[in-house]
């Protein structure tokens, strides 16, 4: 929200709002070329990062030692490190795939083992690539040849069922244990009872892993790890922050690249490290002026998930067109702020309870009118992805009730995570024109 605004403003019905002062009316100028992304130094460190990450792993899995756990991306990962584990995430798989627009030819070779086209095109990617002997990693790094074997698969259902179909999957076809996590959904608010429960299942892992692993479990160890996986919440939460400048310093789009560490070092000081040097870098650039997208006109929220083989056309396209996507659901969910050292278990049971995709309707709704105040949000984009309805939130009227409370542009584009033959690329850019018209058209907020 721009200064000088007052919060009582978005609750305003549309049509009160729309007595305020026309915005300039302007064309939809802009459609001179801009580049998608405007690079930032730490990318080179990002490079290194994801280098020795992958390598790492791959050694593990030739020498056996150590230990590799597959993990859900919001699943229990402070405990794994704290028991020695190195970790594997087979979504970020799954986006490397989708990023390299090679699922769609893995996807069907999942479809002919049972899974239905309309399940999550992580899974029928990931798991088609598998039973191909194929991987994206391969090309990126030559010695890797193959994502590394399990020695015990680790999941969370707090985002999504398909994670324990997916993961059942791997642990039949490998034969690797399989340990898990039930938890609640549609909470409306995160009680103590949810968090004793969810507590509890985090507890009950422990004596397996430690079997599996070879060592003995250290609370101070634990304590140790949800300290680091905080305190790179934290970095990653203010790098993110920085975008509610005018004219914000990076986009969703930038944020989807740079959110690996977060998601792949939760709990390490290599997050850390990373995002101490990527927040002084988007420090400098609101110091220096610098805008992600020159000329920003209209700031925009992004609702969803990405679609990872359209990321660079759709930031192109955006900034075309002076629009910035200022903001997102998707890359805020890696900003865990209930982690606590003293209280280790309960903490990362909350942390994975408060998750906004574990949340009721009227939760979500409530996050978003926040996300739209702190970031000065103008327009909404929300992202129907057909094979991701746990993370599609359109489903059931949200985006008009977002409309009618703030008086907000928004839109619904239809797509797809991974699976690109769920996308029009005509439809898509067709709305997103009739948003930012709609926006031109809107009294400034
Ligand atoms: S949240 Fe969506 S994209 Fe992620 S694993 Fe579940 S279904 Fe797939």
């Amino acid at each position: 929200m721009r200064p000088g605004r007052n919060s009582n403003d978005l609750k305003m019905p549309a049509a009160a709002v729309n007595e305020g002062p026309m915005r300039d009316h302007y064309p939809l100028q802009g459609n001179a070329p801009q580049p998608a992304f405007k690079p930032f130094a730490a990318a080179a460190r990002l490079k290194n990062f994801l280098a020795g990450y992958f390598a790492e792993l791959n050694a593990a899995a030739q020498a056996d030692r150590p230990r590799v756990a597959w993990c859900t991306s919001v699943g229990p990962v402070e405990l794994l490190r704290s028991l020695g584990f190195l970790v594997y995430f087979p979504e970020n798989h799954g986006a490397l795939l989708g990023a390299s627009r090679r699922a769609m030819d893995y996807i069907p070779t999942a479809n002919a083992q049972g899974f239905s086209p309309e399940v999550c095109s992580y899974l029928t990617s990931d798991i088609g690539a598998f039973i191909r002997g194929e991987t994206p990693l391969t090309r990126a790094y030559p010695d890797i040849l193959a994502v590394p074997r399990p020695h015990v698969l680790v999941y969370s259902t707090n985002q999504c069922r398909d994670v324990l179909d997916w993961f059942g999957w791997y642990a039949r076809r490998l034969q690797a244990p399989l340990l898990g996590v039930e938890s609640f959904r549609q909470v409306e608010e995160v009680t103590s009872t949810h968090v004793a429960a969810m507590s509890r299942q985090l507890q009950a892992l422990v004596p397996p892993l430690e079997a599996i692993s070879g060592e003995k479990f250290d609370l101070d160890r634990l304590r140790e790890v949800v300290a680091l996986s905080r305190r790179g919440s934290e970095l990653w939460g203010q790098v993110l922050k920085t975008a509610a400048h005018r004219p914000s310093p990076l986009t969703f789009f930038d944020a989807a690249i740079h959110m690996a560490p977060a998601v792949l070092a939760r709990g390490t000081d290599a997050a850390l490290d990373y995002y101490e040097e990527l927040l002084e870098e988007v420090q400098g650039r609101i110091d220096q002026g610098v805008a992600a997208v020159d000329g920003e006109r209209y700031r925009l929220y992004w609702e969803g998930m990405p679609i990872w083989g359209k990321l660079r056309d759709l930031a192109g396209f955006l900034a075309s067109r002076q629009a910035c996507v200022v903001a997102s659901t998707y890359c805020n969910s890696w900003v865990f702020t209930a982690l606590e050292p003293g209280d280790p278990f309960d903490s990362l049971a909350r942390a994975a309870t408060e998750l906004f995709i574990v949340r009721s309707e009227a939760a979500k709704e409530r996050y978003l009118v926040d996300m739209v105040q702190r970031f000065g949000i103008e327009g909404m984009v929300f992202h129907e992805a057909k094979t991701c309805p746990s993370n599609s939130n359109s489903r059931y009227g949200l985006p008009r009730r977002l409309a009618a409370r703030l008086g907000l542009p928004t839109v619904v584009i239809h797509g797809d995570v991974n699976d690109l033959r769920l996308y029009s690329e005509e439809q898509t850019l067709t709305s997103l024109e009739a948003l930012l018209e709609q926006m031109a058209m809107a009294p400034a907020r």
